[in-house]
């Protein structure tokens, strides 16, 4: 059903709307949030049967909320969502991660070898962010040495954090990426959740795949499989992964610099296993930070107990990642209980009660976690950035003008994008 306000059904509903804005990620509802206080008509049109996209809070799987998207709410004192956040009583709890648990296969790093990772970690990034200043190289090239505790380290610049490998980032797109900025806070209730608060008054007709956009006439039209809206502009937020797999047709077809644009930005991948066990917090703390660091790039970080639930969330990003996801749920979860085993030990498997997976990977409406500039193409954001004949827009979180990849930069994205949307349509 397309929702409110809006004819369904073969007919196109000329000048009811403004803006159709595809997609009610973080990135589509704070378009169509912002371009409502700017008076304009939209209309948001979701494939899925939720919104909130990549921003999703599931509190079936354990009985309490679990986010199996976006979790840290990142560069929290300039964060449009921090404000809410405090506003409406959610739970925050500032978490940088830190490691209290190294682990070299089934060896323990002592205390010492924690605090060298800690000093190659600021050395590394400060060399990757020079190496970017300079060209627009693969991350890598600032790695000198490539000794177990180097790996360890650049594990959470590459697939922890940029959901890549080193060697498959651009070193230049890494200057924009926001996954790391402090402060970061993590949210009891979800932040998921608190996206889908945000959006819970906008427009959004679900279940609404946008199939093609046409705009070599006046306005846009955009089929659906309930009909075509006809606009004055839109605002596609799809991911690049959905970009990438032609899932929306455009017609005239997109012209070269923009399937450039899109190719440059290829989705990376960061999964999540969560395990959940009987007993709770032992070994570790809440909120404490354990890797384990694994030959041939098989390494897995785990988020201990947090908020004191009996949870502990592994996660795996880039190449392994989606190696894993390739085997399934089931493989997952055997590698991350492995994993647990060494740290926690074997009685762990007493404890345990069940595991999951997030599938992200072969979702069909994002098709990895975000995009990552490959080297050579740290251009590539600007060109995802820019208008079609100035009626079709592109935002979400590969688009955005600071804090790249995450949940925040996505809503910075939609804002700034209906803001200029705006100025057209009244001119039009
Ligand atoms: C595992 C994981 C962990 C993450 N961790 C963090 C974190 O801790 N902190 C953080 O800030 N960020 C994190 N992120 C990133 C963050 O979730 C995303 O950057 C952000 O949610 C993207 O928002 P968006 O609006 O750009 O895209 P999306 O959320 O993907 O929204 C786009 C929407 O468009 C819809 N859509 C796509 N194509 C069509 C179509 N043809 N027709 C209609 N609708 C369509 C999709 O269903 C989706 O709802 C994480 C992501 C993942 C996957």
């Amino acid at each position: 059903m397309l929702g409110a306000g809006i004819c369904a059904g073969a007919q196109s509903v000329p000048g009811d709307v403004d803006v159709v804005i595809i997609g009610a990620g973080s990135s589509g509802l704070n378009a169509a949030h912002r371009l409502q206080q700017l008076g304009k008509k939209v209309v948001v049109i979701e494939a899925r049967g939720r919104i909130g996209g990549r921003a999703y809070t599931d509190t079936e799987t354990f009985g309490f909320p679990f986010d199996r998207g976006c979790a840290w709410l990142h560069k929290a004192d300039d964060n449009p969502y921090t404000p809410l956040a405090k506003q409406w009583g959610y739970t925050l709890q500032e978490h940088d991660t830190t490691l209290e648990g190294l682990y070299f296969r089934d060896r323990e790093a002592s205390a010492e070898m924690r605090q060298l990772s800690a000093r190659i970690e600021m050395g590394l990034d400060t060399k990757i962010a020079k190496v970017g200043r300079k060209k627009d190289a693969a991350a890598s090239t600032a790695m000198r040495k490539k000794s177990e505790i180097d790996e360890a380290v650049a594990t959470f610049h590459g697939p922890m954090s940029s959901a890549v490998d080193l060697d498959e980032l651009s070193a230049k797109d890494y200057l924009t990426i926001g996954t790391d900025v402090p402060p970061n806070l993590l949210i009891k209730e979800g932040y998921g959740s608190l996206v889908a608060q945000f959006g819970k008054d906008i427009p959004v007709s679900l279940n609404s795949p946008a199939r093609r956009i046409r705009y070599g006439g006046n306005g846009v039209q955009v089929d659906t499989d309930h009909g075509t809206l006809t606009a004055k502009a839109c605002i596609v937020t799809s991911s690049t992964g959905v970009l990438a797999a032609e899932k929306i047709r455009f017609d005239p077809p997109l012209p070269p610099w923009k399937e450039d644009a899109i190719a440059g930005l290829p989705m990376g991948l960061l999964a999540k296993i969560p395990l959940q066990f009987s007993k709770p917090e032992f070994r570790y703390q809440a909120f404490q930070d354990v890797l384990r660091e694994n030959i041939g790039k098989r390494d897995i970080y785990f988020l201990c107990w947090p908020f004191h639930l009996n949870l502990l969330v592994g996660f795996v990003g880039g190449d392994f990642a989606w190696e894993l996801s390739a085997a399934g749920e089931e493989e997952a979860v055997d590698f991350a209980k492995n994993s647990v085993r060494s740290i926690f030990g074997s009685d762990a498997d007493k404890y345990f009660v069940k595991g999951s997976f997030t599938k992200w990977a072969s979702d069909p409406w994002a098709l990895g976690a975000y995009a990552a500039a490959i080297p050579g193409s740290a251009g590539a954001r600007e060109g995802l950035r820019r208008p079609l004949a100035d009626r079709v827009f592109f935002a979400g979180e590969a688009c955005a003008p600071r804090w790249t990849q995450t949940c925040g930069g996505a809503a910075l994205s939609g804002i700034e994008t209906a803001e200029l949307v705006a100025k057209l349509v009244k001119q039009a």
